[in-house]
């Protein structure tokens, strides 16, 4: 399942969002063109701003994991796609190794 923003067309969260943490995320309210030229870059473009923005916010780490669960795309937790699709195959693995520990 692949997960696009909740309310992409206003901005990457709408002002009426429904999940607790979205209220004080630093994005909130970004305007639908700031949001799409920041946190959905076409391949090749840069996320350094997307990612100053996610450095400086509040809720990164309940964002990060809300785009794991999901299959967000764009940046989220400023982590792009590539860096979770990592961080998920990462966590498989070390969940197989708490299963099955290496000698
Ligand atoms: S971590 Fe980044 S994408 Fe996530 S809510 Fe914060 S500013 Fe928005």
């Amino acid at each position: 399942m692949r997960v696009v923003p909740l309310g992409v067309d206003v901005g990457l969260f709408p002002l009426e969002s429904e999940l607790a943490w979205q209220r004080e995320a630093e994005c909130r309210g970004l305007g639908a063109t700031e949001s799409r030229a920041l946190f959905f870059p076409t391949r090749g473009e840069s996320v350094d701003e997307a990612r100053a923005i996610c450095e400086r916010c509040p809720v990164i780490d309940e964002c990060l994991d809300f785009a794991l669960k999901n299959g967000c795309v764009g940046v989220w937790g400023g982590t792009t796609e590539r860096q979770r699709r990592r961080l998920r195959r990462d966590r498989r693995i070390n969940a197989r190794e708490l299963v099955h520990p290496i000698a």
